[in-house]
């Protein structure tokens, strides 16, 4: 299938509305297509039609039991998804729909379980890409819609990453310049006694007790961390957004970290935050330090950057691990299978 790739804007603040008709025409035909949200781009496919959502698997290369998000245009739309709309949902859709935010609930009988891979539940989000939003109402049903990488590959931000890991798998993507988050959407289930983040991401565990109250981190955010401390070689069953390079996690200061930097290969890559590369003959850099939101922005796009530049091996700056530096370090510690070091 040869897959092609429309421009999603006609103009600066203009979209390209047949593009806009053309994804909406295939989505209702039971096809799959890549369009760009604030977060990174989605492969989607319609959320109430199981054939559909199945080749969003097979395209991916998704292991079946990962379920998928369901985007939606309009907040009155959840209450089709789910078994009912708690006050806690009422809550979090209006302080942050459009947003980086999903949502699990007890779903309803219409979502297929392909969607929700046989759960009880269904994860629900509203984006406000206004592309992602136009493509919603064009198909006139919500849309399924995992990040359009490759199973295991960073998620892409732009749409020549979409095209480097789906072309000839789909048949359009459309392209919407940098998704401006980078990271996944934060992921918070509701279907448990209390409040849990399951997912770190741009809305950030700290507005959410602000909202909430008490909010749970789920210990898999966390808890995979404690065993990569003990483990020297974490399995690749834990590696996720991880680019062909073997990245190391260096924990300290600058400082720290380029005497660490001495003793190691001279072909060594670093990920390294923004003013830092002048000290490294071969470095990479990811936002600013002490600035989760342009680390997440920078991140994926700088570890396929690593690829494109024949990376072997990586030490990488640690990023913080509070407000958006936590999805950061999330998806750090994964790309890099857990391995860190201390540099002192
Ligand atoms: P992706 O769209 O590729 O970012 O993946 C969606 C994320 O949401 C994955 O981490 C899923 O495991 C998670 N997710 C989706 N639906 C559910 C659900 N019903 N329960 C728990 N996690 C979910
Ligand atoms: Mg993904």
């Amino acid at each position: 299938m040869k897959t092609e790739v429309l421009p999603a804007f006609a103009g600066e603040n203009e979209l390209n509305q047949a593009a806009i008709e053309k994804a909406g025409t295939l989505l209702r035909a039971g096809e799959v297509v890549a369009i760009p949200t604030e977060t990174v781009y989605g492969l989607a496919a319609n959320a109430y039609d199981g054939e559909a959502v199945s080749k969003i698997f097979k395209a991916k290369g998704r292991p079946q039991d990962n379920p998928l998000i369901v985007h939606i245009a309009k907040v009155e739309t959840l209450s089709d998804l789910v078994a009912e709309v708690p006050e806690a949902a009422k809550k979090l859709a209006a302080a942050f729909w459009p947003g980086p935010l999903t949502i699990i609930l007890p779903k309803s009988e219409k979502i297929p379980d392909a969607v929700s891979a046989g759960l009880p539940t269904v994860a629900v989000r509203m984006p406000s890409h206004p592309v992602a939003h136009a493509v919603i109402e064009a198909a006139g049903v919500p849309l399924a819609a995992p990040s359009a990488n490759l199973s295991g590959s960073p998620s892409p931000t732009n749409a020549k990453y979409v095209f480097d890991d789906m072309h000839d798998r789909i048949p359009l993507i459309l392209d919407g310049g940098s998704s401006a988050v980078g990271v996944e959407s934060t992921v918070i289930t509701l279907a448990t006694e209390r409040p849990r983040v399951l997912r770190p991401g741009g809305v950030t565990v700290e507005q959410l007790r602000e909202l909430l109250g008490e909010v749970d981190v789920d210990d898999a955010v966390l808890h995979k961390l404690a065993e990569g401390v003990r483990a020297a070689s974490p399995g690749m069953k834990y590696k996720h957004y991880a680019p062909r390079a073997e990245i190391t996690i260096v924990k300290g200061t600058l400082k720290e970290f380029r005497r660490f930097l001495e003793s190691k290969e001279k072909d060594a890559f670093v990920l390294c935050f923004a003013g830092e590369e002048q000290y490294f003959p071969r470095a990479v850099t990811y936002g600013e330090a002490d600035d989760g939101l342009s680390q997440a922005n920078r991140l994926f796009d700088a570890l396929r950057e690593l690829d494109e530049q024949g990376a072997k091996t990586v030490y990488a700056r640690c990023p913080q691990l509070s407000g958006v530096g936590l999805a950061v370090y999330n998806r750090l510690i994964r790309a890099a299978g857990f391995k860190f070091v201390e540099a002192v």
